[in-house]
């Protein structure tokens, strides 16, 4: 499917503001910024990264009110370029970054505002990740919150029915929800998804150091969130070409093509970036580090491997459960409980 979601919205007149020119840091500014940007992130106790469009340019993905923007283009009467697939498009060195930031313990909580499902698919944990707008990848069940990452978008958008229906099995395999799959992807007046707006907000008010990457900030309510780290005692940090609603909020403002950005943030904090396998989809940042670290010689395969196939077989068990944990499908979780006997920290207490 083309990247050109954005036409299947609905019209809508206030679409921000659009086109405005970029700027660029100098070579030695930004290498002083980034140096400063390194120093925030090592002090913080709770990181909390915002990403928008512009972190997914570099992927061949255009953003929204850049020069070469979907809205930007609208407005001169022009249609943007396509020449990559949602399928075909590879995380971009900040998605890669971001997913090291994390497994090193820096960072926290991830908010995105973007649908191209990259951060998803390059194996982010989805318990550390609140997708505001959706994600053209995955599909919700109406009736039990059960959602489906699928090899391929969803080509459904504005939370409309998909033609499938939901395999969660109930009561020891005798009845299946089938309950209607809809498309996650929000149109412009539909509400956020509650459970990832609610862990958003938490998270923003907890974290010390908000780090703005590719948005313009101009989206509510996803843009105001980096504020309520700041109203908390938090700093702001900015990485944006074009200015943004909230500079003036920010602590550290970057003007910079973010991937060069991380890419010396990285250097800075001895950090490698990942290296992308292909799609891999991460439920639990638990699981990812379990199965990381776990080196018992029966599973003595090299430690790649050993990492994709953990997160398949934890995949599959999770698929047999609510990964809602909203309490709405608890009967299913019974079978499972017993097969999940080999990860000791996942055990639920017998009684
Ligand atoms: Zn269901």
């Amino acid at each position: 499917m083309s990247v050109n979601y954005a036409a299947g919205l609905s019209p809508y007149a206030d679409k921000g503001v659009c086109g405005l020119p970029e700027t660029f840091d100098g070579p030695e500014e930004l290498k002083v910024k980034a140096e400063t940007l390194a120093e925030l992130i090592k002090e913080s106790q709770y990181l909390v990264v915002h990403s928008g469009a512009g972190i997914s340019t570099s992927a061949g993905i255009p953003d929204f009110r850049g020069p070469k923007g979907v809205w930007t283009l609208e407005q001169k009467g022009e249609s943007p370029h396509f020449n990559i697939t949602f399928e075909d498009a590879r995380p971009s060195l900040t998605h890669m970054a971001l997913l090291g930031l994390q497994r090193a313990g820096y960072l926290k909580y991830l908010i995105s505002q973007n649908v191209d499902g990259l951060h998803v698919r390059s194996g982010f944990p989805r318990d550390l990740l609140s997708e505001l707008h959706g994600n053209m990848f995955v599909e919700e069940c109406e009736k039990c919150g059960r959602q489906y990452v699928r090899e391929k978008v969803i080509g459904v958008m504005g939370l409309k029915p998909t033609g499938r229906y939901c395999e969660v099995v109930r009561s020891r395999g005798l009845r299946a929800c089938r309950g209607k799959l809809m498309s996650t992807i929000l149109d412009w007046e539909d509400a956020l998804p509650d459970k990832d707006l609610n862990k958003a907000e938490d998270a923003s008010r907890r974290a010390d150091l908000a780090l703005t990457l590719g948005t313009s900030l101009q989206i509510k309510p996803s843009g105001d969130l980096p504020l309520l780290t700041k109203r908390k005692g938090g700093k702001v940090a900015i990485v944006n070409l074009q200015p943004t609603k909230h500079d003036k909020h920010a602590f550290l403002r970057m003007n910079g093509y973010v991937d060069e950005v991380m890419k010396q943030v990285m250097e800075k904090l001895g950090l490698e970036i990942p290296k992308w396998e292909g799609p891999t989809i991460c439920e639990s940042a638990k699981v990812s580090s379990e199965a990381a670290t776990d080196t018992k010689p029966a599973h003595a395969d090299n430690a790649k491997g050993k990492v994709k196939k953990e997160l398949i077989k934890e995949e599959r068990k999770r698929e047999a459960i609510s990964p809602t944990n909203d309490g709405r499908v608890k009967e299913e979780t019974i079978p499972v409980k017993r097969e999940r006997a080999d990860s000791p920290a996942e055990i639920p207490e017998e009684k």
